[in-house]
């Protein structure tokens, strides 16, 4: 069958193919541990679950409004108030099908065919392939290990053509776990009124930081860049809620207006259930949330301490989400494999580890590993990667 050229050129995403390959092989029996998911290993909490269950006996089942129920907005817009110091109406909020299709949707009302988009890396699997999906080009920049992983505003302005319409800034970040301070995003944010760019503020995993850090959105730094934020953030993460699909996104009317006709064309809108599961997210206490931080925490620092132990690797510690990207260069050449993918693959058919190679997030000598496994699972996992470099050597 002859399919559209907009998906000859799609990249299936990295992270679901290493999930889908470690479950295929659990099903054939192996102890596999999996170290490749990008969601929290927890239940989501039951006050949560109790408001989706009200919510299915009050017969709330049937369509909403195509860009979320006005409560949800309402509890959006506190929620920002409360965490960001940032006023919105409800005109300025969309609820969408998970972070993910905001960032799908904006894509395609903001971009022209060529437009093109600063994506910093190491990135997001989806960013590069939502932005080709609305025709548009992902302009890479790569951010130096040797700075935590972020782009320093000269790096923005070097990368700024005619064509460019916005930059992503995701903090913290995925696959990095690293995050911007305000003084990095002021400077940022400058270059960005300079330009007349657009910013997108992924701020999923806003609620996962370890340090003393506070998270900033740049749209809290000044009314111009409030004026050039979307903001997009969702319940997945923070309340452990990946498969109810439930995100959003802020910011200036017009582009708000615009997404939510898209919506109304494409999706509906979100399930009327989830909707009623994220307003008790949003209005509950965050008692589940510091919980579920405190295990995170926990568990960062101990595979952390244990990654850095092995002969090869070196990580820097991150700040936030779940995740750690050390780069295993070394540790690679020294087992006599000729790439990263190679030595991914041999560990999980060697040691049924899963972890999600470099390359898909734009860069080629790290790995990805989430932390949102047991302590004991980290450890097994650990001692199996250090016996594959031992054993190699
Ligand atoms: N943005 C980033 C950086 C993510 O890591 C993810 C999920 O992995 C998303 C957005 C999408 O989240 P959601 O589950 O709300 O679609």
């Amino acid at each position: 069958m002859q399919l559209a050229n907009r998906v000859q050129s799609l990249t299936p995403s990295s992270t679901l193919a290493i999930t889908a390959q470690a479950k295929a092989l659990k099903a054939e029996g192996y102890d596999v541990i999996g170290l490749g998911a990008g969601e929290p290993d927890f239940n989501t909490p039951d006050y949560i679950l109790d408001a989706a269950k009200r919510a299915m006996d009050e017969g709330l089942t049937k369509y909403t409004p195509a860009g979320g129920i006005p409560e949800l907005k309402n509890a959006i817009t506190t929620k920002l108030k409360r965490d960001q110091q940032l006023t919105y109406t409800n005109e300025q909020i969309i609820v969408t099908t998970g972070a993910k299709h905001a960032l799908y949707t904006l894509f395609q009302v903001l971009l022209n065919k060529g437009d093109e988009v600063i994506v910093p890396a190491p990135y997001w699997v989806s960013y590069p392939e939502q932005i080709k999906l609305a025709e548009g080009s992902p302009v890479i920049v790569a951010a130096e290990e040797s700075n935590a992983f972020k782009i320093t505003p000269e790096q923005l302005k070097k990368s700024i053509t005619e064509r460019t319409r916005a930059v992503i800034i995701n903090s913290p970040s995925n696959p990095t776990g690293m995050m911007y301070s305000k003084e990095e995003l002021e400077s940022i944010g400058q270059v960005c009124q300079e330009h007349d760019l657009l910013i997108i503020s992924d701020e999923i995993y806003e609620k996962l930081i370890y340090t003393d850090e506070q998270h900033v959105s740049i749209a809290e730094l000044s009314d111009d860049l409030y004026d050039r934020t979307v903001i997009i953030n969702g319940v997945s993460k923070s309340h452990s809620m990946t498969g109810w699909r439930i995100g959003f996104a802020a910011g200036p009317k017009d582009i708000i207006k615009a997404m939510s006709n898209m919506a109304s064309h494409s999706t509906s809108n979100p399930t009327s259930i989830a909707q009623y599961a994220a307003l008790a997210a949003y209005t509950g206490d965050e008692k589940a949330v510091d919980e579920m931080r405190t295990a995170f925490s926990e568990r960062l620092d101990a595979l952390h301490q244990m990654l850095v132990d092995i002969p090869g690797i070196e990580c820097v510690k991150p700040s936030g989400a779940f995740y750690l990207f050390p780069n295993v260069k070394k540790a690679v050449e020294q087992c006599g494999f000729k790439d990263v993918d190679a030595w991914v693959k041999a560990l999980l058919d060697e040691e049924k580890v899963a972890l999600v190679p470099g390359s898909g997030f734009g860069s080629p000598n790290n790995v990805r590993l989430s932390y949102a496994t047991s302590l004991e699972q980290l450890e097994k996992a650990a001692n199996r990667i250090k016996r594959f470099v031992e054993n190699h050597q």
